[in-house]
């Protein structure tokens, strides 16, 4: 099993390292050649509107976008999160989205850079203590489709959710050396789809 985080922009280096803590070792991929050689991808937290434009100007959109909607599991953190999401409220002007994810989300719906906070989390399929969660410049699920599981809430708005091979959270894990999100992505949607032979 190869994941890739894909690194065009954002917090690569750190799930790398939360990755390898899980056993799996990683790697950054930003060329077609690297893209088409992983099994799952990680789409970190930066910024969407650039990853996006990154992603087309590396000629990569489309491939992401296709191997999204083909089954391979993928993990977005916070602008990971906008990326995969099908719809985007409050994007930038024309901002894309890889989509597969049948759920709508707000961007920046915490606030600006300094309204950015951290909270305990209870988060479904994990097990022990509530995950400590770090919201920076943080988008929320603002309304989900059919078959899209809510794992963890804050204030009544979903940050945490799953369809299928495509998981999602609002906030950072990676920042905070508690790799359970990461494990979970990894065991539960990884292997999960090895097994099924995706
Ligand atoms: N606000 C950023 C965006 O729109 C996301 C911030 C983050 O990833 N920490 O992409």
């Amino acid at each position: 099993m190869k994941i890739g985080v894909l690194a065009l922009q954002g917090d690569v280096a750190e799930h790398i390292a939360s990755l390898g803590d899980c056993g799996v070792s990683a790697s950054g991929v930003r060329s077609r050649q690297e893209i088409e050689s992983v099994d799952a991808l990680v789409i970190p937290g930066g910024e969407s509107t650039t990853i996006a434009k990154l992603a087309k100007a590396f000629g990569v959109f489309d491939l992401i976008k296709s191997r999204i909607a083909s089954g391979m599991p993928t993990y977005g953190s916070c602008a990971g999160m906008i990326l995969i999401a099908d719809q985007i409220l409050d994007g930038g002007v024309d901002q894309e989205s890889f989509g597969g994810l049948g759920a709508q989300v707000r961007r920046n719906a915490f606030g600006r850079q300094v309204d950015s906070f951290e909270t305990d989390l209870t988060f479904a399929g994990i097990g022990g203590a509530p995950f400590r969660a770090v919201f920076i410049r943080a988008p929320w699920v603002e309304s989900v489709g059919a078959g899209v599981e809510v794992l963890a809430s804050f204030n009544g708005h979903p940050v945490a959710i799953r369809q299928g091979h495509l998981l999602a959270t609002s906030f950072h894990p990676e920042l905070t050396g508690d790799n359970r999100i990461h494990r979970f992505f990894v065991d539960q949607l990884c292997k999960e789809s090895s097994k099924a032979g995706i």
